[in-house]
């Protein structure tokens, strides 16, 4: 399917590697250049000359730490005119409510959903002016079924989704999309790293871990970058104009809930 957008514009936050990766190429192969961006900027640069090289498209590369204001002016900066804009950042860390202050909220509010917004109102008018664009925010499964360990990321998530929800209604008279993307279990180094959390709380082999929370999954696998990034270009795409304030969960049906 041509997804229509051919010559377009994204910047996509956090995407030298993962989720963030998968929606940058597969926005490159729908035709759109881009701006990419990541704290490393090795394994950015990297990133970037493979998708110029498969591709052909444009790339710009912006290493920076997008949750620090000084990131996100050098993003805002990098991206002036864009038409779609991804975000995504690192999640919080997991643990125990008990664990949890008044600093870690912060920093989780900052990254997960004050960095979201702050992209969203800077970008967002340049695309209602032109009257085209497209919002795909990367939030988490844990929007729609809380993970107890990580509720750091349910309280950003949830936050960033009450935002959107309302937001996503204001901006759509002008052609501007706003949508959220909720991964589920997906085989990046953010998986490889919960399935060492539970390796060594459960005492057994990561492997085992792995095939544990696998067998959890109605697919029996994690997904794929490419099959998460594929999702994405289609709601950046001409096509899903029509698609505002969703939340669309990838997550092999391990919610069990009728909608
Ligand atoms: P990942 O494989 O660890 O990749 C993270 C990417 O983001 C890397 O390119 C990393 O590069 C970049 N990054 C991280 N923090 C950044 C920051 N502050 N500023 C700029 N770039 C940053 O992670 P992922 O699995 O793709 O996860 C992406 C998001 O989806 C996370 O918020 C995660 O919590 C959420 N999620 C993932 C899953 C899953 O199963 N994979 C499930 C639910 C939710 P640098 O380290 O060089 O900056």
């Amino acid at each position: 399917m041509d997804l229509g957008i051919r010559g377009k514009r994204a910047l996509i936050c956090a995407s030298s590697k993962g989720l963030g990766r998968g929606c940058a190429e597969a926005l490159a192969e729908a035709g759109v250049d881009l701006v990419m961006n990541a704290r490393g900027a090795e394994a950015l640069e990297q990133a970037a000359q493979e998708i110029r090289d498969r591709f052909g498209v444009e790339v710009v590369t912006v290493a920076c730490d997008v949750t620090t204001p000084d990131g996100q002016a050098q993003l805002i900066d990098a991206a002036q005119g864009v038409d779609i804009l991804v975000t995504n950042a690192g999640g919080p860390p997991p643990g125990l409510w008990t664990d949890w202050d008044r600093e870690d909220f912060i920093r989780a509010l900052d990254a997960n959903m004050l960095t979201p917004i702050a992209l969203m109102k800077a970008l967002v008018p340049g695309m209602m002016e032109r009257g085209w664009g497209r919002v795909v925010n990367i939030t988490s499964q844990s929007v729609k079924s809380p993970i107890p360990a990580l509720g750091l990321s349910n309280s950003a998530r949830a936050g960033l989704t009450g935002y959107v929800a309302g937001t996503s209604r204001q901006v759509a008279p002008s052609g501007v999309t706003i949508n959220n993307l909720l991964p589920g279990i997906h085989d990046t180094d953010r998986a490889a790293s919960l399935d060492g959390g539970v390796s060594k709380k459960e005492g057994i082999s990561v492997e085992e871990a792995r095939k544990k929370r696998e067998a959890g999954i109605p697919t029996r696998r994690y997904g794929t970058a490419a099959e998460f990034g594929a999702t994405c270009a289609f709601m950046c795409s001409h096509h899903a104009g029509f698609m505002v304030g969703q939340n669309v969960l990838l997550d092999g049906g391990v919610g069990n809930q009728t909608m």
